[in-house]
């Protein structure tokens, strides 16, 4: 199927799509060939200042924005989701030729989590309320939510266009001001729904989308002593960075999602080939380029081998190749850093004694393509079972006992996700409790609903997306305390 043609290659400030200041432009490139798509104008420090100016001027007291009754928010809202669903099709084929995700997940997965996204803050608009509070003497307590203000977003590559709306539709929601870098790899998606916006009737300076690299515009964001709060969403590495830069600078608020190692626990009482199966999409689902990826799959002694030949039999029938082919299941990794990273991750498995089960190389000889990989024999202290390695290589690690395995889950840094295999309901229900993570599924994985919140335990991250807790992430409360007086009329 032919690839999309490109609408848009340029900042979108104030409503306007615009060149950067430098003039720079860097390529995006297409992971199935390491051919470029076209080159995207560069934003760093300078376009960063222009859209806190406009973004500011969107903000200030009396702006139609300021001024915008809540209600008439969320109409915006649903009417940016309709158009998302309009171009449905084009944006699910434009974020395939950008990050290589098979066309059917983009349609199908990708592109209706921004309409859903939207909808369900949309929703909210009206109803972000605050409280009245009986406190001591003859006063009249109450709080409000007012917007943060000026909102920054830093987002990956793995779902550019989820990732958009998972910051963008809570800051509208409470009438913030955004200004939101794409992944240098995956910039287009995110520029193109520039100009959605400006067509739903979003006043200037609302949204505003500045593609550049992190060292330079994400940084500038994270550094701004004018944006108010800051929502990144990334590797474990950079999270650091942010919060530092928030500390150095204003103290934006801060939220953060980063990374994992997530642990998949199957108790030997489960069934097998639902186990197997949710398995396989744990880890495999987006090329492993999940942060909630169950990249530890530990299995009960007594089902460890036949699991391990049903997962080794799948892994090897997944269908890898052309992304715009509707029998693909897997394309191509991002770009060639994390070609590279992957590959390494394997060797080290090999080298360690980790038992390589199916995979372990390259698939063809052009673009970024990996073999789906299994490892069985897997022990806690190899790399492959520690490290985050974002690829199609699952880890199939042995234990004993419940207690045993829920202690060894547990000793990570991380937090994010986890998931219990079980068909004993207090086995499913005191695991899930003992698990340090931020979402357990029982029975199934990466069933990320929008009214259900988000986010990661311990190194995994800071806060929530998503649900009411996600929400609040973009309101201040403010107190207001009113003296009663004593005498009335
Ligand atoms: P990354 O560097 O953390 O990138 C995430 C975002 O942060 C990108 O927009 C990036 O810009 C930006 N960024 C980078 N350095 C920055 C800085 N100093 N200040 C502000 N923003 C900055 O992640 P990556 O390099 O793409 O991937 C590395 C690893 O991160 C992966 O292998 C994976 O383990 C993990 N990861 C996790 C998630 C997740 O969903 N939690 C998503 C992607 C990656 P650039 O576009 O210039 O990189
Ligand atoms: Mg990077």
């Amino acid at each position: 199927m032919a690839a999309p043609e490109i609408k848009y290659t340029q900042l979108f400030i104030n409503n306007e799509y615009v060149n950067s200041v430098s003039g720079k432009t860097f390529p995006t490139i297409n992971a199935t060939n390491g051919q470029k798509i076209c080159d995207v104008q560069e934003g760093d420090k300078a376009d960063v200042d222009k859209a806190v100016v406009a973004a500011r001027e969107a903000m200030k007291v009396g702006s139609t924005w300021r001024r915008m009754d809540a209600s008439q928010r969320g109409r915006l809202m649903n009417k940016f989701a309709d158009l998302v669903e309009r171009d449905l099709e084009y944006l699910a084929r434009l974020e395939t030729l950008d990050n290589g995700k098979p066309l059917n997940s983009s349609r199908a997965g990708d592109v209706p989590v921004v309409s859903k996204t939207m909808r369900y803050f949309a929703g909210w608009a009206d109803k972000v309320c605050g409280k009245t509070i009986p406190v001591d003497g003859d006063n009249f307590c109450y709080t409000r939510r007012e917007p943060v203000g000026v909102c920054g977003a830093i987002i990956p590559w793995n779902f550019p266009l989820g990732m958009f709306a998972w910051k963008v539709a809570p800051a509208l929601c409470c009438g913030n001001a955004i200004i939101l870098k794409p992944a240098e790899q995956t910039p287009l998606t995110a520029i193109y729904l520039g100009s959605l916006f400006k067509e739903a009737g979003f006043p200037p300076g609302v949204v505003n989308i500045i593609p550049g690299y992190g060292p330079t515009a994400g940084a500038a964001i994270a550094e701004h002593m004018d944006i108010d709060k800051v929502a990144f969403t990334g590797s474990t590495e950079v999270g650091k960075l942010i919060q530092q830069a928030s500390g150095k600078s204003n103290l934006k608020r801060v939220t953060l999602e980063l990374g994992g190692k997530s642990p998949l626990i199957v108790l030997a009482d489960s069934d097998i080939d639902v186990a197997v199966n949710w398995a396989h999409q744990a880890l495999f689902y987006n090329m492993g380029q999940v942060c909630t990826a169950g990249s530890r799959t530990f299995v009960q002694e007594e089902m460890y081998d036949e699991f391990v030949k049903k997962a080794t039999d799948i892994a090897k029938k997944r269908v890898v190749g052309n992304p715009f082919d509707a029998s693909t299941e897997s394309g191509p990794q991002v770009d060639k850093e994390q070609f590279d990273k992957i590959l390494e991750m394997i060797e080290s498995g090999k080298k360690e004694g980790a038992k390589l089960e199916c995979g372990g190389g390259r698939k063809g000889d052009q673009g970024y393509f990996i073999q789906p990989t299994v490892f069985s024999n897997v022990t806690d202290d190899m790399r492959i079972a520690r490290e985050e390695i974002f690829g199609p290589v699952q880890q199939i690690i042995k234990f004993k006992d419940v207690e045993e395995v829920v202690e060894r889950a547990n000793r990570t840094l991380y937090g994010l996700a986890a998931a219990v295999f079980t068909n004993d309901i207090n086995k499913a229900i005191m695991v899930s409790n003992r698990l340090q993570a931020g979402t357990v599924w029982v029975n199934q994985y990466h069933n990320v609903d929008v009214a259900s919140p988000f986010g990661g335990y311990k190194m995994s991250g800071s806060g929530r997306e998503l649900g009411e807790e996600g929400l609040h992430e973009y309101s201040e409360i403010k107190t207001v305390m009113i003296k009663i007086p004593e005498k009335t009329c």
